[in-house]
């Protein structure tokens, strides 16, 4: 199958959200989140899109390792390394920031003769439960690192957020309480919100804010889209038709027969599918655009197609664009019809999927 299936990503989306993202925490540094090959992105250019950050975020050692081969110089942060001993070798040779949020890489530290001052974030757990020290040990661990000669001066205090898309919810105020009191007297920057933290909880963005979902147009609260905050999406996915049928009322489409036509109609094919990271989940009624116009799928995702309800678009021919997420047709709506988030969709393209951009 030619690539029919194109994601065009918008640089110029990318900076305008970069700037909204500063506009809205108004004082505090941002880090680019990127991890996921920024999200599905592309890793690179989205790093070059966004070289005004102030840092870039990364799940891996070999993300920072490309960053740095690309002449990116800010600092780039390991948001849950490093995993071994070797790997702190490797982060002083990139200069890639760690998070320290466990004994083992205490120990580590510890143990490791080289001299080069690592930067280290120190991670607290505020309530999510996955990754940071409890409150009550926060200030022995800080103490801890601050003996240590081959750890930078300057320990950045961080948490995460579980549950900061919801703008209301009390385990917020919880966590931003219990982080409070866990660095309470210590001396470095505090680095708490996420997306969601930025747009709901102004009063927690501290002195950096790591922002990965809006600095793509996307949005988790539930109900909104990026735009809905004056984030603009970064990401169009298309494809094309490559099929027009003619079905009769109660025929079937598409793998075990989930759907029928409820009178003689065309359906269309596109070429695309779980095959390309379009979620297989997407039911029928899922939205999509042809020529612009509304319409939606009808039967199952397959792995490389999808069937369409043509009787909106009567003039439909094979060859015509198919839109699956863009500007008008946020990938928040796709992503509430496959029973997922947005970050999900975008994070989930394939390889197989052409990369364009604009
Ligand atoms: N900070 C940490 C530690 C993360 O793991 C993530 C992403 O999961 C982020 C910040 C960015 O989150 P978001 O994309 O919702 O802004």
């Amino acid at each position: 199958m030619s690539r029919l299936a194109t994601a065009t990503i918008h640089l110029g989306a990318l900076r305008h959200n970069l700037a909204r993202v500063c506009e809205q925490a108004v004082g505090a540094r941002v880090m680019a989140v990127i991890k996921a090959d920024a999200y599905g992105h592309g890793l690179e250019r989205v790093a070059r899109a966004l070289s005004d950050a102030d840092a870039f975020g990364v799940a891996a050692i070999a993300d920072g390792l490309r960053l740095r081969a690309a002449g990116h110089r800010q600092r780039i942060v390991v948001l849950s390394g490093p995993d071994s001993p070797a790997d702190l070798a490797e982060m002083r040779r990139l200069n890639l920031d760690a998070v320290i949020h466990h004994d083992s890489q205490l120990a580590w530290l510890a143990a490791d003769a080289d001299p080069r001052p690592l930067r280290v974030w120190l991670k607290v757990d505020s309530g999510m439960h996955r990754l940071g020290f409890p409150a009550a040990r926060v200030a022995q661990v800080h103490a801890q690192l601050a003996a240590m000669s081959n750890v930078d001066d300057e320990i950045v205090l961080m948490t995460h957020f579980a549950a900061s898309d919801e703008f209301e919810n009390p385990l917020t105020h919880a966590q931003i309480e219990q982080f409070e009191q866990a660095v309470a007297g210590l001396p470095g920057p505090r680095a708490l919100s996420n997306s969601a933290g930025v747009l709901g909880w102004p009063g927690a963005r501290g002195d950096w804010v790591r922002v990965g979902g809006l600095l793509y147009g996307l949005s988790v609260v539930e109900g909104k889209t990026g735009a809905d905050f004056g984030y603009r999406p970064a990401m169009t996915l298309r494809t094309r038709l490559i099929a027009v049928n003619e079905l009769k009322k109660g025929e079937r489409v598409g793998y075990a027969a989930t759907w029928a036509a409820p009178e003689d109609m065309r359906i269309g094919v596109a070429a695309i599918g779980y095959g390309d990271g379009y979620p297989r989940s997407a039911g029928s009624g899922t939205p999509v655009r042809i020529r612009g116009v509304d319409s939606a799928i009808v039967g199952r995702v397959s792995m490389d197609l999808i069937t369409l309800d043509l009787r909106d678009v009567p003039d439909a021919e094979v060859g015509d664009e198919v839109t699956l997420w863009s500007a008008n047709l946020p990938a928040e709506r796709i992503a509430a019809a496959a029973g997922s988030i947005s970050y999900e969709l975008t994070c989930g393209m394939t390889r197989r999927v052409l990369f364009v951009e604009d």
